[in-house]
This record gives C-alpha cells, structure tokens and sequence, in this order.
C-alpha cells in the first residue's frame, strides 16, 4: 500500500474514532442531563400531587372518622384530571398494596410499589407498550390511613431525542469523514512528495544516471533527507569518477608497459634471430650483441624502476630526523665535479623528518632529467630553503622546458615528452612517478614550473611535524 494512502487511512480512521466516541459521550451526557432533570420534576410532582391528596382528604366529610376507598378513587379522579393536560399517569392504591384508583393505562407491574416505605420516595425508568416512563412511588398518611401514591411521567421524548442525536452525529461524521477524507488526500499527496521525488531520483541513480539529483522541496526534516541525499549522490559520482579514472590510468599504464616491453623485446628478438641463422662478420656481430644487452639493459632497468613504484605505493614510511647537509653532501658528491653542467648548491642547515635514503632517489632524478633536458656547459641548481610549514627543495635547469599541457602528464607512469630522445638515456618515463609515489609518503606533491625553451624548476615541500617545527623554532 502506497504511504499515502497509508496517511490518508490512518487520519480517516482518527477522525472517524474521535468524531465516534466524542460524538457519543457528548449526546449520552445530553441524555443524562435531561433524565435528571425530568427525575427531580418527577419526584416533585409526586410530592406535590400527595399534598394536593392530602389537602383533598382533609376537606372529603368522613363518615366512619376514617378515609373511605370512594373517597380515595373520587380524589384520585380529580387529581388525574387535573392534570390530564400534561399527559401525567397515577395510581392510588391501599395499605395491602392493592390498586384503589389507577389511571387507564397505568402499568400493571407493582415492582417498585412493593419497594415503597414511610418516608421514602422510589424511583425507575420503565418501558412501557413502547414508551418510556419514570414511575415514582410514595407512601400518603392521610386520616389515619396509609396509602400508596404512584406516577408516571412520560419521557419517550428525552429518548427519541437522544436517537436523533446519534443520527445527527453519525451524519455530521459521514460527513466530516468524506471531507477530511479528500483534504487528507491532498494533504498526503503534498507531504509525500518529497518521497516520490527521492523514489524516482534514486531509480535514475540506480539506472546509472548520476549526475541525477532530487529537488528540495521543503525545508523541514525531508528537505533535510533530499539534501543528505544529494550529498550522498555528490560523493557517489565522485567516487566513480575516481574509479573510472583509476580504471583508465590502469588500461593505460598497461597499454605503455606492454608497448615499452615490446619495442625492445621485438629487436632483441630480431638481433637474436639474425645471430643465430646467419653468419655475420666480427663487427656486425658485435653490434648486434651489444644491441641484445643494451636493450636487455633498459629492460632490467625499467623493471627494477617498476618494483621501485610498486613498492614505494605499499612502503609504510620509516621517517627519522635527517639533517638536510647529509642529502646535500651526498649530491654534491656525486655532482660536484661534473664537467659537463655547471651545477650550483644552495641550501639552510635544517633537520627534516623525512626517510633520507627516498628523498636522495627524488633528488637524484630530478637532477638526471635536469641534466636530460640541459645543454652541456648550462647550469643546475639545486636549493634548499626552511620555510613556514615545511622545508622547500628546488631543482632548476636551463634547458628544452616543458609546454603546460605536458607538465600535467609527465608524472604519469611510461609518459616521456620526447621518446627517442628519453630512451637514448635509457628512460622509460618512470623517473618522475616513482618520486609522486616517494613525495606522497612523506605528505608531499611535486610542483613544475617550466617554460618551453628556456628551462624548469621542479620544487617539492617536506612538511615540518608539530614536534620538528617545535625544535627548528
Ligand atoms: P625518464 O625516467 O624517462 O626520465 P621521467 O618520468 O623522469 O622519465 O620524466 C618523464 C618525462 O618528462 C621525460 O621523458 C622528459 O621528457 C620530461 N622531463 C622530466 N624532467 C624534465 C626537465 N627538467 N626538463 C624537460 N623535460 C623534463
């Protein structure tokens, strides 16, 4: 069953169960209000009509020095008469209890005049040929005699009104049912809206749309459901993306391994071929055994550089403070003398956390491509400055550059700016991922700047810890 119309069946049933038992109590309190009071108008009459009794009594001449049964009836018929008009019912009856006068029409049942005593005033409701009664009984003391006095007052009316009542009542409540049933329905409808929105959104997302979202209709704790939601789906899509991206990187890393293993590996195999089915002269076959190991060479390297990446993406980081004079005197002994480039060191004395052994692999590539992209006889600079939040190295070359476009690319594994020109070097486009996968260990990212033909500087941040920044301060 839809919600709403679980909503509308819910208030139909409330309305219907308040209007019900509401409606009830209401025309029964009605009823009882007006039984009371017809009771204490019964009761009085009685008492009023045995004093008009008495007072007839008192002025009937009596014969015997007692009241006689003719009497009795005679007073009786006078006091009914009296009171025909008002449609009010007596009986007289004598000490044993048996009737003397009776009005036509008066109930024959002698229940409560048998319950009468001195001084007491009796009282029920009875049904009587389909009518309703309240019969009163009270005993008279008159000339010695002691008689009996009953009512009957016709209250058929408060009955009738009380049936026209709940008629009434279970009319108003079809009613209001009927109404408040289509004023629910919109009402249902408005507040499950945002429901239906978020039913049909989530199907689309289901269906693979998602970049769908549900429109806030409302500010309450739906609007609030819709907004979650759309931040669900945000995260969601994003997540996705990454993925897909992550599939992408992946087919294409496997599409330049697989084409990087396959240029050497198809003229390793020609070489071979030629070796083994032809005779070839000293220096042809010299040249093309030396092609077989400088290719399997570049294979070795490019495998080991692979490991390197595999492994630096699953090293858990055992950094330790390093003194940043040990990786500067390590570079500087290896470059220090270079003929070929001028290389320039400039550096402050800091302690780093860092894993010092790593942080030499980066420095050294990005030296060796420095060097790649250089003119021999230009200058290399290699600078360390302690900054904020962390301590600033910098790598900057003289040399080819790199356009915008390629300066987001070269970080991606076996992507080389100018192949023929990388692979003369024995490269293979691995350098500058393995030092993002270093850098990202110690919580840091490569930044390039270059411009095309007039040089490069690759720069990357080691963040100070709290405790390390708290020793340099
Ligand atoms: P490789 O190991 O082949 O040198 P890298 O990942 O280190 O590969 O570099 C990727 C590419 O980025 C290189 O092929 C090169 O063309 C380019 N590159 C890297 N450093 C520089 C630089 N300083 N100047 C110009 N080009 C550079």
């Amino acid at each position: 069953m839809k919600f709403s119309y679980k909503i509308l069946l819910c208030s139909i049933i409330l309305t219907a169960a308040v209007f019900g038992i509401g409606g009830y109590f209401f025309v029964n309190d009605v009823f009882k209000a007006s039984m009371e009071r017809e009771m204490r108008q019964a009761l009085d009459e009685n008492s009023i009509l045995r004093f008009a009794f008495e007072t007839a009594a008192l002025n009937v001449p009596s014969k015997y020095g007692i009241l006689q049964n003719a009497a009795v009836k005679e007073i009786g018929a006078s006091l009914e008469n009296s009171r025909q008009s008002t449609g009010r019912l007596l009986r007289l009856s004598d000490e044993k209890k048996e009737s003397l006068y009776a009005s036509e029409g008066f109930v024959e049942d002698i229940s409560l005049l048998s319950a009468v005593e001195a001084n007491t005033r009796v009282s029920q409701v009875i049904r009587f040929e389909d009518r309703y009664y309240i019969q009163t009984g009270a005993m008279v003391d008159s000339l010695d005699r002691y008689l009996y006095l009953e009512t009957m007052r016709d209250v058929t009316d408060v009955y009738t009104e009380r049936t026209r009542g709940f008629q009434v009542y279970r009319n108003l409540t079809l009613l209001l049912l009927a109404l408040s049933g289509v004023c629910m329905y919109f009402i249902a409808a408005w507040l499950t809206r945002p429901i239906q929105i978020l039913t049909q959104a989530a199907r689309k997302m289901a269906e693979g749309d998602y970049s769908c979202r549900a429109s806030q209709v409302s500010r309450d704790e739906m609007g609030q459901l819709t907004e979650d939601f759309n931040h669900m789906a945000c995260v969601l899509e994003q997540n996705i993306q990454n993925l897909k991206e992550e599939v992408r990187a992946r087919e294409d890393f496997i599409a330049a391994f697989s084409h990087e293993l396959k240029t050497p590996l198809t003229a390793v195999i020609g070489y071979a071929d030629m070796l083994r089915s032809r005779k070839l002269d000293d220096e042809k076959h010299f040249l093309s055994a030396n092609y077989i190991y400088t290719e399997g060479k570049r294979l070795e390297a490019m495998s080991l550089r692979l490991l390197d990446i595999i492994v630096a993406r699953r090293y858990r980081l055992d950094a330790q403070k390093t003194d940043v004079e040990v990786l500067f005197s390590y570079l500087k002994a290896i470059y220090g003398d270079n003929k070929e480039y001028h290389f320039l060191f400039q550096y402050e004395p800091c302690r780093i956390e860092a894993e010092a052994d790593l942080l030499k692999t980066v420095l050294l590539n990005l030296a060796d491509n420095a060097c790649k992209a250089s003119d021999p006889g230009t200058s290399v600079e290699i600078m360390g400055h302690k900054k904020e939040n962390g301590y600033l190295f910098a790598v900057r070359d003289h040399g080819s550059g790199i356009s915008k476009e390629e300066c987001q690319k070269i970080t991606e594994a076996f992507y080389m700016v100018d192949k023929s020109r990388s692979r003369s070097h024995n490269g293979a486009g691995l350098g500058l991922a393995l030092c993002v996968e270093i850098l990202r260990l110690h919580q840091s990212s490569l930044m390039i700047e270059s411009t095309p033909g007039e040089g490069s500087c690759f720069r990357f941040l080691i963040p100070f810890t709290q405790e390390g920044a708290e020793n340099e301060t």
